[in-house]
């Protein structure tokens, strides 16, 4: 996903092995970018091209004239089966493949506007009829959507909308009688309704609010950081020769506190797996599947189930006209045509280019030319920053005068007066550590970033007009090593951009417990988040709402300690060798954060979430290869090799029980869950993650069969797990109490309810802040519990 495909990453790989040692030594001693950029750009051979281009075909980016009658047709199928959501996205799909005024687009809209009317998006339909309107939707369906639109105006209160346009239609219809008797008379028939309902809605005297707005002052910042946009003046940079740039607290912090606020830089939408046929063949051409790609709007990333299409290709999508336009004019009328080729070459390449396609709005060319002409890159600094200095108190070490000296040192990235923010200067310092990145994967980069600049070139030939500023072609080769510089910084620095993700358990409709899965929406860059250095059980808590980045901090931070989050190797999921496994090898550092450092010198016993206990007696069993019971009086000995296929075994079980109440078959999976419970007692310690998820599937499956009590005695049991793993106060817990808390709530059980919101509330708010979709909904839950009457026992008339 973030590299290139598979095949352009091996085909790179037979040339580079394939290459004279002469010239490989060139490439991989070289230290200046430019040297790498132009040794391989002049490898770069018709033939390969060629080859990348056959794969970039194998993605269907363009309109496909034949495609929107098929996604509507598919559409209808689950429209049918009152599946709204499914038919809203592939009628999406085929409004992004049909051409701008064309019948095509106008009936995929009009369609679509009626599953959204079905999905209570009154506001999303009426903006649909729109526009199918706009793209000439056909005379004699008008009356169709002209009711609907109607019906959406009426519920939403806005009565002399709706009466005026009653008034066309009836105008309308006067003026063409040709429509057939028996429609003639659905028509009448609907209209007199809904002149009564525009009447009884008149006479109440409340007033609708149409939409309920949520306040976002509480999520500023309280006071802005003078020197680091996007940052609050709680916090402070510093540098130091060893750990680079880091902050600081300036004063104590407390749990919850908003510490950075930054937008994205740059941000890539990832679009989700996509289809093996889609990508090799023509069979299975036009594909149903939802990928992230139809769900989340190409720029902002909000949610959306009414995307807009690019003009010119099936692949872009937005939330809106104006996130449409904002992308055309910032990078898209650009990236348009390279549609199939960026989806070849990858998301870090894809940012790359960004990146450089929104520098051209900064003065960035100054920055960007010293960088081609640099002999060695070697962590150098742009022109601007060189003059400029920052004040620190710091050792000096060995031989430096110990005074605790003032001693001055150029910050890279901040501005002539030292301020530090999220702009095209911060994100072109950040480091690409050249040095540590091997040969042939510099060579991969250097490659992928060539082809791209002979399409970009080919693509400007092709146009009469060049939509772009000829800086940019003209100096292709410039921007083609500032590309490479940002494929080499992505791997230390490209941020995540995730969301939690809501799928219903399983169960009927009614039941609203819902299951939350973290996903990854995009990749980004932050030059603020990007100050903040890793730590295996970190500080601070990072959460997104669209392209925004939050950071609060999770505990207590004292004055003067560094604010830390962690880069993905967390303790309490990973162990202690592979988290330094995998910084060493992607971040090409040594964590010593105290969890590592305790771990390592301890030599800690496995943690409890993994730990196996006696067959025997219960207790915990000791050991590495041949485990022994703990307790003084039980001589049981076992090999570990024995109970980790043991485990294996009871995984499998635990994955058909979930199969099947995934299928709806949930007697058959409570029985299996339950076996599968008392073979795990038999071996794993009662914390056991695997003990965790097998209370949480028979919680699920409790609950998908109406019975609250016994779903929420089960889920207890998981949350104590993930409590023991996560600690008491993660976004982990949080979670699980959000889902305790329903299911209180749905059994009427308000004391517990309150009990449980109020704790989800607590947990929550310190990671995500007051304008989470999960507060929001808490809050709801406690203001209907505290106004709730007693349960009545019966029927009350
Ligand atoms: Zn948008
Ligand atoms: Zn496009
Ligand atoms: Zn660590
Ligand atoms: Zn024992």
């Amino acid at each position: 996903m973030d590299l290139p495909v598979d095949e352009w990453k091996s085909y790179v790989f037979q040339k580079w092995s394939l290459l004279p040692k002469s010239i490989q030594d060139t490439i991989a001693t070289a230290d200046a970018l430019r040297d790498i950029f132009l040794h391989s750009s002049s490898l770069l051979q018709p033939e390969d091209e060629m080859f990348l281009n056959n794969l970039s075909r194998g993605y269907f980016v363009g309109k496909d004239p034949n495609a929107p009658p098929f996604y509507r047709e598919e559409g209808n199928k689950k429209f049918q089966k009152k599946d709204y959501v499914g038919a809203t996205v592939l009628y999406s799909k085929g409004i992004s493949h049909s051409r701008p005024h064309t019948v095509d687009i106008s009936l995929c809209y009009a369609n679509r506007s009626a599953a959204l009317f079905y999905l209570d998006q009154y506001e999303m339909c009426l903006k649909d009829i729109t526009r199918a309107q706009m793209h000439g939707y056909p005379e004699r369906l008008q009356p169709k959507v002209m009711l609907r639109k109607t019906e959406c105006l009426v519920t939403l209160g806005r009565l002399q909308e709706a009466g005026q346009t009653i008034r066309d239609l009836e105008s309308n219809f006067a003026a063409k009688p040709t429509l057939a008797a028996a429609q003639f008379q659905i028509l009448q028939r609907n209209l007199c309704r809904l002149k009564r309902k525009v009447q009884e809605k008149g006479n109440l005297t409340e007033t609708y609010t149409t939409t309920v707005t949520k306040t976002f002052e509480d999520m500023d910042l309280r006071e802005e950081n003078e020197q680091i946009s996007s940052a609050s003046s709680s916090v402070s940079l510093c540098i130091d020769p060893l750990k680079g740039r880091y902050l600081i607290a300036t004063k104590d912090i407390l749990p919850g506190e908003l510490l950075v606020k930054e937008d994205a830089f740059v941000s890539v939408l990832n679009p989700g797996e996509m289809p093996p046929g889609l990508h090799h063949g023509l069979e299975n051409k036009w594909d149903t599947r939802i990928t992230n790609g139809d769900l989340y709007c190409h720029r902002c990333l909000k949610h959306t189930l009414a995307t807009v299409p690019c003009d010119g290709c099936s692949y872009a999508k937005y939330c809106s006209n104006e996130c449409m336009q904002q992308a055309w004019d910032l990078y898209h009328q650009i990236e348009c045509s390279l549609g199939g080729l960026l989806l070849t070459l990858g998301i870090f390449c894809h940012i790359a280019l960004r990146s450089t396609l929104l520098a051209r709005f900064e003065d960035a060319s100054k920055v960007i030319r010293k960088l081609y002409s640099e002999i060695s890159n070697k962590d150098m600094c742009s022109p601007e920053s060189e003059n400029l200095v920052q004040i620190l108190n710091y050792d000096l070490g060995e031989e430096g005068e110990r005074h605790g000296k003032t001693v001055k040192i150029p910050v890279p990235g901040c501005d002539i007066n030292g301020k530090y923010e999220n702009n095209y200067n911060a994100v072109f310092n950040l480091l690409a550590h050249t040095e540590n990145h091997s040969p042939e994967y510099k060579f991969l980069c250097a490659l992928s970033v060539s082809a791209l600049c002979r399409q970009l070139e080919a693509a400007d030939s092709k146009k009469p007009e060049t939509a772009a500023p000829p800086a940019l072609y003209s100096e292709l080769n410039i921007w083609g090593v500032a590309m490479l510089k940002h494929m080499l910084q992505l791997q230390c620095n490209a941020q995540a951009i995730t969301t939690i993700q809501e799928t219903a358990l399983s169960g009927s409709k009614e039941n609203n417990v819902c299951n939350s899965r973290q996903i990854r929406l995009a990749t980004g860059i932050f030059p603020v988040v990007s100050l903040l250095n890793h730590s295996c059980s970190p500080n601070t808590s990072v959460s997104f709402s669209s392209t925004v980045a939050t950071i609060r901090a999770s505990q207590q931070i004292g004055k003067g300690q560094e604010i830390l989050h962690c880069y993905g190797p967390h303790y309490s999921r990973m162990g202690v060798a592979d988290r330094q496994q995998k910084l060493r090898s992607q971040y090409f550092f040594d964590c010593g954060c105290p969890a590592c450092q305790k771990e390592k010198h301890r030599a800690v016993a496995r943690p409890r979430w993994e730990a196996f206990c006696c067959n025997q007696c219960g207790a915990l069993l000791q050991g590495g290869d041949i485990l022994s019971c703990g307790s003084m009086s039980c001589t049981e000995s076992v090999s570990r090799d024995h109970l980790t296929s043991q485990l294996q075994d009871l995984q499998q079980q635990v994955g058909i029980a979930q199969e099947l109440l995934r299928s709806g078959k949930l007697e058959q999976a409570v029985q299996l869950l339950l076996e599968c419970r008392h073979d795990a007692e038999s071996f794993l310690s009662a914390e056991h993650s695997m003990v965790g998820e097998i209370e949480d599937s028979l919680a699920q499956t409790y609950a998908a069969l109406g019975d609250w009590q016994k779903s929420a005695t089960h889920l207890q049991k998981s949350l104590r797990v993930v409590e023991v793993r996560h600690g008491p106060s993660s976004v982990e817990v949080g979670h699980e109490l959000f889902k305790l808390a329903q299911l209180f709530f749905n059994g009427f059980a308000i004391p517990e309810a309150l009990n449980t919101v109020e704790r989800a509330e607590k947990v929550l708010m310190v990671h995500y802040g007051p304008c989470n979709d999960e507060i929001q909904e808490l809050q709801k839950m406690k203001s209907c519990l505290l106004n709730s009457p007693p349960i009545p026992l019966g029927p009350s008339l």
